[in-house]
């Protein structure tokens, strides 16, 4: 087997943390036998710098003729003053569109030995872990009409969506459910808005495909609370595309880190992963970034573009062991963590690879018996 991947490593910290990605993937493909054709494309500032073009047409074309594109993070501080359709960020929307995903999944898993970073308590956060799907291409940011007409101080949105629209991405919801703890939560705001009870319904309809996960309807304000008071209750949120931004960013302090946290955008032509942070340019080429949601990101991709589920196991387990065994990047550093390691980009890269041969050697030699 082979995957063809197009990595467009961008700027600041992204290639930095994408070496770590790739270097993962090429060791897991080699221990299994299979093989990841790679293809390294220019996106964002780079990709201004070479080609004048922050998606030169080349580098879209190779995304659109591989099995999966690998992003690392675009923007840097010297394009600031340019126009926003002009800026490496518009790069990454482009290629996103382009692309087509319409389900963006963004789990938010507490790790124990982390527990300290977070700022809720460890007994609230101990153990969860929540799979967003968040839908993408509709909902109050692409609704048509949208204005804001200075003269009449007026400015306007529409948060639109068809049952189409609604069933395919309730779909991957319970899909995914079905292979993890047989539970969504529907967020919506049905109490109040028309297109919400459009979306509740839709989602109940599709819920009669799988009568063996539950689900469960939540307002988006209520939501917002209990994720913080019982996070545990979570398995696979689903919800419209401005309630899923909102509440996956603030689900994401239960990791402790933004450097923790992967994505994956699929059901589109080519699925789309990428690390959730930025390009951290206040730390780019400093040795400090965390490769963690790179590696968590390279492992989705195994996941939802090769289905290899149990090598997309390997490596978060390699990553919970890495982080038990005490090392840390600086993001993940506390003062009051006895025994902890501070480790750079690339030694927290070698520590995950390590990890992972020792977990997969003991998986063919359980095989082999
Ligand atoms: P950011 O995510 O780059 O950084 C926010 C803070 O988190 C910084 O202090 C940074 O040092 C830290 N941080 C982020 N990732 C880290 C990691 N892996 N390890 C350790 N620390 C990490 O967000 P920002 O500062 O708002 O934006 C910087 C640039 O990135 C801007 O140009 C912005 O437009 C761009 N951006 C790109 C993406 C993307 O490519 N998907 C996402 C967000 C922001």
């Amino acid at each position: 087997m082979k995957i063809k991947v197009t990595i467009v490593a961008g700027d600041g910290i992204g290639p930095e943390v994408t070496r770590e990605a790739v270097h993962i993937l090429e060791s897991v493909g080699q221990l299994n036998g299979y093989k990841f054709q790679f293809t390294e494309m220019p996106i964002g500032g780079v990709a201004i710098r070479q080609h004048g073009s922050p998606l030169p047409t080349t580098t879209l074309d190779a995304a659109l003729d591989s099995d999966a594109v690998l992003l690392g993070a675009v923007g840097g501080n010297e394009f600031n003053s340019l126009p926003p359709d002009k800026r490496p960020e518009a790069g990454l929307l482009q290629l996103r569109h382009a692309l087509g995903g319409f389900a963006n999944l963004r789990p938010s898993v507490a790790y124990a030995s982390l527990s300290n970073n977070s700022p809720l308590r460890p007994e609230v956060t101990d153990g969860a872990d929540i799979l967003f799907v968040r839908e993408l291409l509709g909902g109050l940011y692409f609704g048509e009409p949208r204005s804001w007409d200075r003269e009449t101080g007026v400015g306007l949105n529409t948060m639109r969506y068809t049952r189409d629209e609604v069933v395919r991405v309730a779909r991957i919801a319970f899909e995914l459910a079905q292979k993890r703890r047989k539970k969504v939560t529907s967020v919506d705001k049905a109490n109040v808005l028309e297109v919400s009870q459009l979306w509740r319904a839709t989602v109940i309809d599709v819920a009669a495909e799988y009568p063996d996960v539950a689900l469960e309807h939540q307002y988006v304000d209520a939501c917002a609370m209990h994720l913080m008071n019982t996070p545990r209750n979570f398995d696979v949120v689903v919800t419209e595309n401005l309630f899923g931004d909102i509440l996956s960013d603030e689900a994401a302090v239960i990791t402790g880190s933004l450097g923790m946290l992967p994505s994956a955008t699929i059901g589109g032509k080519v699925n789309l992963y990428e690390p959730v942070h930025g390009s951290a340019p206040d730390i780019a080429g400093t040795g400090k970034a965390n490769p963690l949601g790179a590696i968590l990101t390279a492992a989705m991709l195994l996941r939802h573009t090769a289905n290899l589920e149990q090598d997309a196991l390997a490596i978060e387990t390699a990553v919970q062991r890495v982080l038990t065994r005490g090392y840390r990047t600086a993001d993940l550093a506390r003062t009051n963590q006895p025994g902890q390691q501070i480790v750079t980009t690339q030694e927290m890269g070698r520590l995950v690879f390590e990890v992972l041969n020792e977990i997969i050697d003991r998986r063919q030699a359980m095989h082999a018996v």
